[in-house]
């Protein structure tokens, strides 16, 4: 059974990192929006140049929003009191582990299980 006191830990694990990654995001939409206005429009190479990098951001953001995605599940778990325990067999997943990965669903054997099945 995870401590109260670990819960709460993890959890403002996850609000920070929530908010780190919405200022990462807000960050890069106003790099882009900076290179359009000093770049200005109508220059070929530099609209090319604009274009690679609104496609860079655009990647980064897929990968940003589904640790987002992953957190706000973590979170609503973490509400609904069944953080914590592995999706597989319900059996309570390690403290250190979830210290370590806060956003693990299988314990450690079931997690070596599904690696086994994949490779
Ligand atoms: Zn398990």
């Amino acid at each position: 059974m995870i401590s109260q006191e670990t819960l709460e830990k993890i959890k403002q694990m996850l609000l920070e990192e929530k908010a780190k990654i919405l200022r990462k995001l807000q960050k890069n939409m106003e790099e882009v929006n900076d290179h359009r206005e000093s770049r200005g429009v109508g220059d070929e190479v530099d609209s090319a140049v604009a274009l690679e990098m609104e496609s860079l951001v655009n990647a980064l953001s897929g990968m940003e929003a589904a640790r987002l995605r992953q957190i706000e599940d973590a979170l609503r778990r973490i509400e609904e009191g069944t953080y914590g325990y592995c999706k597989e067999c319900g059996e309570p997943i390690e403290e250190g582990r979830l210290l370590a990965k806060p956003f693990a669903t299988l314990c450690v054997s079931c997690k070596e299980a599904e690696e086994r099945k994949r490779y």
